[in-house]
């Protein structure tokens, strides 16, 4: 059997969130840490700077070069990665273990070099993959995404294209088709009962 199945009466675990490149990740981990408070959110640690309304210590922990490759020589990091832009994000390992300690449902989203890490370092950690409703919709994402000139389209295609083929080495798959159903498959897969929304 693949991974760890889920049962209704699961313990506080951790989850790990991870796709190709511009499958919506963010959108779906954002609106889960606003909608979920029950979710306990990684916050990560990058050498990129910060865009337009991002705030340190709540999308990410902006460090310099210097600061991570720190982090990085005295083992805080529970995994690490240099992702498209040639920036490094990670995982600052005792705030995860804090948040598990503390009973929290914790959820890292992060790139799938990251993820490979964490299922090795972490093997009782739930893997669900982020896949779209189709290859052309994948592309039509990125398109429209707006932010990337053509030929980083294009890399981040190449990207994507070997992304999507680690999609057997995860537990589970959540299709997003929307950003609400992604999110509500996502909790529910790491255990957490919903409350029926109101009308
Ligand atoms: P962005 O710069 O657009 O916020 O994020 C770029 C990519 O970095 C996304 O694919 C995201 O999943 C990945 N990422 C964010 N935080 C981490 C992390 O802590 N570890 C790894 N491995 N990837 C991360």
């Amino acid at each position: 059997s693949k991974g760890n199945p889920v049962t209704e009466t699961q313990s506080p675990h951790l989850t790990v969130l991870a796709g190709p490149t511009a499958v919506g990740k963010g959108t779906v981990s954002a609106y889960i840490r606003d909608h979920y408070p029950e979710v306990w959110l990684s916050v990560s640690a990058t050498t990129r700077d910060p865009r337009p309304g991002e705030q340190d210590g709540v999308h990410y922990y902006f460090v310099s070069d210097e600061e991570f490759d720190s982090m990085v020589e005295n083992r805080q990091m529970l995994e690490w990665a240099k992702v498209h832009n040639n920036h490094r994000y990670g995982t600052m390992k005792t705030m995860v273990e804090d948040a598990l300690a503390a009973g929290r449902h914790v959820l890292l989203e992060i790139d799938i070099q990251g993820a490979r890490q964490v299922r090795n370092a972490m093997p009782e950690a739930q893997m669900v993959f982020l896949a779209p409703p189709s290859w052309e919709e994948l592309v039509r994402r990125l398109q429209t995404r707006g932010t990337e000139t053509d030929t980083e389209q294009r890399v981040r295609l190449d990207t994507a294209k070997e992304e999507l083929g680690a999609e057997p080495e995860f537990d589970q798959t959540v299709i997003n088709e929307t950003v609400e159903q992604a999110a509500s498959e996502l909790v529910d897969i790491m255990g957490i009962v919903q409350q029926p929304t109101e009308v």
